[in-house]
């Protein structure tokens, strides 16, 4: 059975206070067509999810954050805490995002640590494996979605997976306009679906949902939303235009899954 698909935006290091009310805005009126079919969550910068949060209202766009401490308060300057996150309307946050991966030195066990920490706060989370081009080349895409799967969720127990959404997004696609074959990408969520089986069983890794990320647009998403087992997406880049953004929301809502 297909399930209710998930699109994500991730807004990254961008906008300033009045755009991210505005694309925020202009989301929660367009949602509406495509939401009872649809979690449309966005994820903008922290010092933005609380006017974010009000722009949203009850239009049923839900608010995430892009990061948080694997530790729940006390000496970590520049750090932010899930009670934080809670506190001001945040029910979901991205873990183990790519760039933190290659950027700021973000290690499996960190990712497992700040996974567990946020499903404990009771935050929702989606978390982020994929491939570098060079791990591609060497054919070794399904081991390392697997080995980060693995990683991230050796502490979470199975009751909390449906908490996660598996966000599956090849570095090599991500902001690059290179987007994902519709049959790499099923391959790929077809690898993490068994690293999740191999963790807990075939029916849990069944039921999570895996959406994939890297150069999503309006003229591809359809196309990858019908594959089997492609759930949804994260998107970057067409996330902070809210037409392109709320096309792909349209796109999930109404795919046509291929068999
Ligand atoms: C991302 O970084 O999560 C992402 C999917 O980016 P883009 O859509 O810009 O490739």
């Amino acid at each position: 059975m297909a399930m209710r698909p998930f699109v994500g935006g991730n807004w990254k290091m961008n906008l300033d206070a009045n755009g991210a009310t505005a694309l925020a805005s202009a989301v929660a009126l367009g949602a509406p067509a495509c939401q009872g079919a649809v979690d449309i969550v966005v994820f903008p910068p922290f010092p933005f999810l609380e006017r974010v949060a009000r722009a949203l209202g009850d239009s049923g766009v839900e608010l995430g954050a892009q990061d948080l401490s694997s530790e729940a308060n006390g000496a970590r300057t520049g750090e932010v805490s899930a009670e934080m996150l809670r506190d001001v309307g945040a029910s979901w946050v991205i873990v183990g995002h790519s760039e933190r991966r290659q950027h700021l030195g973000e290690t499996d066990a960190r990712v497992a640590d700040k996974l567990l920490m946020a499903l404990e706060s009771g935050l929702r989370c989606v978390l982020c494996v994929g491939e570098s081009l060079e791990q591609r080349k060497a054919n070794r895409e399904a081991e390392v979605v697997g080995s980060q799967v693995a990683a991230a969720l050796a502490a979470i127990p199975a009751a909390q997976v449906h908490s996660v959404v598996v966000a599956y997004e090849p570095i090599w696609a991500i902001g690059t306009g290179v987007v994902a074959t519709p049959q790499d990408a099923e391959a790929a969520h077809g690898a993490i679906r068994e690293a999740l089986t191999s963790r807990y069983d075939s029916a849990l890794a069944r039921e999570t949902r895996v959406v994939y990320g890297g150069s999503l647009a309006p003229g591809n998403a359809k196309a990858l939303f019908a594959r089997p087992g492609v759930d949804g997406g994260l998107v970057g880049g067409a996330s902070l235009k809210a037409p392109d953004f709320l096309a792909i929301c349209s796109a999930a809502a109404h795919r046509l899954i291929a068999h």
